[in-house]
């Protein structure tokens, strides 16, 4: 994607777009006038890997805000103290270990019987009840902990933002503006409003080996990472479709997390 971005034939105009509002982003894009520069075009902090960044995080981490309180509101919390109590004890030690302590995490088991979680910008984490009954131990949950800790410092959603904006540009006139809708799922909230817009396969991947290294870290039994999600991939039929449009087959992950802990020499799994 950084490759392939906006060129000019006149002289570059440099520009930080990150400062820039997003629906000027748009036209200059669409209009072919802007050329995107450093930051847009960043190394990830955490894997190193290129990415295009059209969205400012704090900008970014406002809009997920919002977005929180609607989940919050149309999704009733569970009401068992010792599991929110776990998913918080387990939540501040991943968020520890991925040295974000100055975004506001935030830890919330929903009572729903999907297993599910999720992840917004910032640190907003919501687990559903199926998820907490499934992990046995601390370390199983820990895993999805992990996972979804790296779509944060993997700057997933920024990167899933910035291609949205990106391809609007490209296909819409100059002066449209993104759809607010397609904003929200570019968030991640796909499943929870009713929008499909998943990570790619490539973040989940990404996500899998960023949470292997934060539950090290953070002295969590790497090993039952591939315990659990052999749990995940034997529940089969039970687990919902939105699971399955928002995260990849468990037993196609397994293989990479279980060469990947080998290879650390934290196994042999
Ligand atoms: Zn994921």
């Amino acid at each position: 994607m950084c490759q392939s971005h906006a060129s000019n034939d006149a002289a570059p105009k440099l520009v930080d777009v990150s400062k820039m509002p997003r629906r000027d982003v748009v036209r200059a894009l669409a209009g072919g006038s802007l050329v995107l520069v450093a930051p847009a075009c960043a190394p990830n902090p955490v894997t190193g890997r290129s990415q295009l960044i059209l969205v400012d995080e704090a900008q970014l981490n406002q809009m997920a805000l919002q977005a929180w309180a609607q989940e919050r509101q149309q999704n009733r919390v569970w009401n068992n103290a010792a599991q929110q109590a776990r998913l918080e004890r387990v939540g501040r030690r991943i968020a520890q270990a991925t040295g974000r302590t100055d975004l506001q995490w935030e830890f919330v088991v929903f009572d729903r019987q999907e297993a599910n979680a999720y992840v917004l910008p910032g640190g907003k984490v919501g687990f559903y009840r199926g998820i907490m009954e499934l992990a046995e131990t601390d370390d199983q949950l820990a895993t999805v902990m992990g996972h979804e800790a790296g779509h944060v410092t993997g700057r997933h959603a920024a990167e899933r933002y910035s291609r949205e904006v990106a391809q609007n540009a490209a296909l819409q006139a100059a002066g449209a503006a993104i759809n607010s809708q397609v904003a929200m799922a570019a968030l991640g909230l796909g499943a929870q409003v009713g929008l499909s817009l998943p990570f790619s396969r490539a973040q989940e991947s990404e996500a899998d080996i960023i949470g292997l290294n934060y539950m090290h870290s953070a002295n969590y039994d790497v090993r039952q990472a591939i315990t659990f999600w052999g749990r995940m991939a034997q529940q089969g039929g039970n687990r919902p479709p939105q699971f399955l449009s928002t995260h990849p087959d468990p037993a196609s992950r397994i293989g990479e997390m279980r060469a990947y802990i080998n290879q650390r020499g934290w196994g042999p799994v």
